[in-house]
């Protein structure tokens, strides 16, 4: 079924808890509902929604808002053909997935892009399949995760995506996309790339996961939090209790996670760096950093952030999260756009000012 509003209060639909309406707001419950939509005729421009936990609304949206009740968790009997038409190579690949003793076969699960992430991460670690219980307690919707490429803890979703599906908004037709054609890297996609952009709305995903054993836990200190009970469902635990104390509750206290990118520099440029934070703050002190294999250098935002003395800070109704500056929230749960945006611009300026780094915002503003 698919229903329409206009002029839709969108507060409760954005976990930033902006205040605005959008002109008009079309859900839908199933794949075949999207043929029934005439993309054509909607009001412009077209912007499909998850949990809306990666946006930042500026104003109220002029035009047409999605949004996929798509729910469903499936698991698929058999290995999915990677190309429909050659039957033989689908066998043939199944057989040496079988035959092999090094790569265990995976469990393929189908999942609609209306289901919530972490309902999914809790229903895998329940039925005991290995491969998302790292990405626990991420905000946000399936379909989302794979425009995304959600990550945390060392996973990323791209490590267990098999096949995307998706109505092309364009052709008006089905496609399907295997991982390798999506060119994922650090939350990011080819559903991303500006010639596209919105053409593509994730109908559902099929996640390749494992009744192996599959514990990924070198990140920080993850191993020694889990202890020796390595299963799902206790990594699960782990991760969302170590979140909850890292992180603002989206319920309690709105944010749209990480709001900038952590850049990437070259060595001279961080030689620099930790050459004057040697001088300000002694021979000893550490810039946090990651060496990159082409020999430039990520160098974490929510550090410079914090350099700058910006942790903590409010600004009218927004302010610098307490525990993580990488975060900006809607402190007293009534900020404008503006203020959240007014910060944004004045945190950007002082790193730029600070460290000669031009930071760059995670969240989509819309
Ligand atoms: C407290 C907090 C913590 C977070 N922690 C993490 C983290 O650890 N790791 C991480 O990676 N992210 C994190 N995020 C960011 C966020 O959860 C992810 O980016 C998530 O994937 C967004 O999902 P969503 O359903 O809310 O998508 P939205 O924010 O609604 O949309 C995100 C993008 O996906 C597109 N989109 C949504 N649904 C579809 C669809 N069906 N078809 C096509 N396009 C679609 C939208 O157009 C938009 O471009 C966090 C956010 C918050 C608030």
């Amino acid at each position: 079924m698919v229903r329409t509003e206009y002029y839709k209060d969108l507060t409760k639909m954005n976990t930033f808890g902006m205040k605005v309406k959008a002109r008009c707001f079309i859900e839908y419950d199933s794949v075949a509902d999207l043929v029934d939509i005439e993309f054509e005729e909607l009001a412009r421009p077209v912007l499909h929604i998850g949990g809306g936990s990666n946006l930042l609304f500026t104003d109220d949206f002029k035009g047409t808002v999605l949004h996929s009740k798509i729910n469903f968790i499936e698991i698929l009997e058999k290995e999915e053909p990677r190309h429909c038409e050659e039957q033989d190579d689908v066998v043939q690949s199944t057989k040496s997935l079988e035959q092999s003793e090094r790569i265990p076969s995976p469990v393929l699960v189908s999942v609609g892009a209306g289901v919530v992430f972490d309902e999914f991460c809790d229903w895998a670690a329940k039925e005991g399949l290995w491969g998302v219980e790292n990405l626990s307690y991420i905000p946000g919707e399936v379909g989302a995760s794979a425009v995304q490429n959600i990550g945390a803890y060392g996973v990323e979703v791209k490590d267990v995506i098999r096949k995307v599906y998706c109505y092309d908004t364009v052709d008006e037709e089905f496609v399907n996309f295997d991982v390798e054609d999506l060119e994922y890297g650090y939350r990011d996609s080819a559903f991303k790339d500006p010639e596209v952009k919105g053409r593509y709305i994730v109908t559902h995903v099929v996640f390749a996961l494992s009744r192996e054993p599959q514990p990924r836990l070198d990140y920080a200190h993850l191993k020694e939090a889990v202890g020796d009970n390595v299963t799902p469902l206790q990594i699960r635990k782990t991760i969302i209790k170590i979140r909850k104390e890292k992180l603002p509750e989206p319920s309690v206290m709105g944010s749209a996670g990480s709001f900038f990118k952590n850049p990437v520099i070259s060595a001279e440029h961080f030689a620099r760096i930790e050459a004057a934070a040697k001088a300000e703050h002694g021979a000893d002190v550490k810039v946090p950093h990651y060496d990159l294999p082409d020999g430039t250098v990520k160098i974490p935002a929510a550090w410079m952030i914090e350099q700058c003395g910006w942790k903590g800070k409010r600004s009218g109704g927004a302010a610098v999260y307490d525990k993580q500056p990488l975060v900006i929230v809607n402190y007293t749960g009534e900020a404008y756009p503006e203020e959240i945006i007014g910060l944004e611009r004045r945190i950007i300026a002082s790193v730029k000012s600070k460290f000669d780094i031009v930071l760059h915002p995670e969240v989509d503003h819309i």
